[in-house]
């Protein structure tokens, strides 16, 4: 199964970048990232220690709805391009523990599909609970419970 990664879509990423509302209909905060763990939601890297980021709550459902949780995430502060590929970022690897879970086409939660692994063990994850013909979508998120990206059958 060819897997389908992006990162949050760049009108989104653009209208946070304007000053447009998070999902608590807040203007981003701009704060300089510090130390490692910075990961950008739109291209999927690590930003630089030192860049700017913009920190903001972010629901990543087209819609409220019971299962639509929304959360802090961070974006590069400066323009970045769009993550797509078929594979997970190198650095989700280095990650010590990710949730993943999978969703129905009406974005609920398919529940037997939630699991915490080892971010070496995402991928093969994904792939599993992809398997499942229930589950349109998957979310991977860090341990704080931060959304990291989307994942689809490519
Ligand atoms: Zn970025």
């Amino acid at each position: 199964m060819r897997l389908a990664v992006r990162g949050i879509p760049t009108p989104d990423a653009d209208q946070l970048r304007r000053g447009g509302p998070d999902a608590n209909g807040q203007a981003a905060l701009r704060r300089r990232a510090e130390g490692q763990g910075n990961p950008c939601r739109h291209c999927l890297d690590l930003i630089a220690e030192g860049d700017d980021k913009l920190v903001l709550s972010y629901r990543p459902f087209a819609g409220p709805q019971p299962y639509a949780e929304t959360g802090p995430v961070f974006l590069h502060a400066a323009g970045c391009e769009r993550y797509d590929a078929d594979a997970l970022p190198a650095w989700f690897g280095f990650m010590a523990q990710a949730l993943v879970r999978g969703y129905d086409a009406h974005d609920w939660i398919v529940y037997e599909t939630g699991r915490v692994v080892a971010g070496r063990e995402l991928e093969a994850a994904c792939r599993s609970i992809l398997e499942n013909e229930a589950v349109a979508y998957v979310h991977i998120r860090s341990k704080f419970n931060c959304f990291q990206c989307r994942v689809e059958r490519g």
